[in-house]
């Protein structure tokens, strides 16, 4: 994988986390933010950091922003400094915006003045341990649109020791098993004679209401 640049402004509770974990994942991160102390905290865990009020457009191009591939802006409960940033960062031709709303005229707005991605993450946070809370075999899920999931679904006792054909996902869900994660490998594109042990997940593709059906007839 190629090494990206990434910048993150703001750097609060969200924006910490998320510059932390670029960074962890081996990608250059510059984070900016206009408190001193929030930028000194971060300083040892980035590649790069400034101190900047980046509604100034002037402080946003002596830094080099419209050279970085991917810019996170994760001011939330200042809007209006929030979406003077995003306005300036498209301004100056950075190609990924990327926002945080906290609420939805917030994210329209955002949308509107050209942000590639508005995020919102107090409310997906909550959809997502509110998904889990309820089925507790579904450990994460990716949408990968209005009604398309890729999820992992923790192998149950019920199905333990079945193969694929006997659980006969496809025709009796329609959802379709795409890989079988196993504590020390992963099976992709797994076939019919495999076997589903206690400990394995799987990875399952299909519509939100193939995957709902396949979780409950699998307890
Ligand atoms: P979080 O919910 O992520 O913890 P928060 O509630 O702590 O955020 P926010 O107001 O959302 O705080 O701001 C996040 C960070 O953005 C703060 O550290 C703040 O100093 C920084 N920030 C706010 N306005 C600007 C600005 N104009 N330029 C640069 N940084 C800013």
């Amino acid at each position: 994988m190629a090494v990206s640049q990434f910048a993150v402004i703001g750097l609060g509770r969200f924006g910490s986390s998320v510059a932390r974990q670029i960074a962890g994942l081996g990608h250059e991160v510059l984070g900016v933010d206009k408190n001193v102390q929030v930028v000194d905290d971060m300083n040892q865990y980035l590649t790069h950091t400034v101190v900047a009020d980046t509604t100034d457009e002037e402080a946003l191009r002596s830094i080099g922003i419209r050279n970085i591939d991917c810019v996170v802006v994760a001011i939330g409960d200042d809007i209006q400094a929030s979406i003077l940033t995003s306005i300036i960062l498209k301004d100056l031709g950075v190609k990924k915006v990327v926002a945080k709303a906290l609420s939805p005229l917030h994210g329209k707005v955002l949308k509107r003045i050209g942000v590639d991605r508005v995020i919102y993450p107090e409310r997906d946070m909550g959809v997502r341990v509110a998904n889990q809370l309820v089925s507790p075999n579904l450990l994460d899920y990716i949408e990968l649109s209005k009604d398309y999931t890729i999820a992992e679904i923790s192998v149950t006792r019920e199905i333990a020791g079945h193969s694929l054909m006997q659980l006969d996902t496809r025709a009796r869900y329609g959802c379709t098993i795409v890989a079988i994660n196993k504590p020390d490998d992963v099976v992709i594109a797994p076939t019919a004679e495999d076997i589903l042990e206690e400990d394995d997940v799987m990875v399952v593709i299909g519509t939100n209401e193939q995957i709902d059906r396949f979780e409950r007839g699998i307890t």
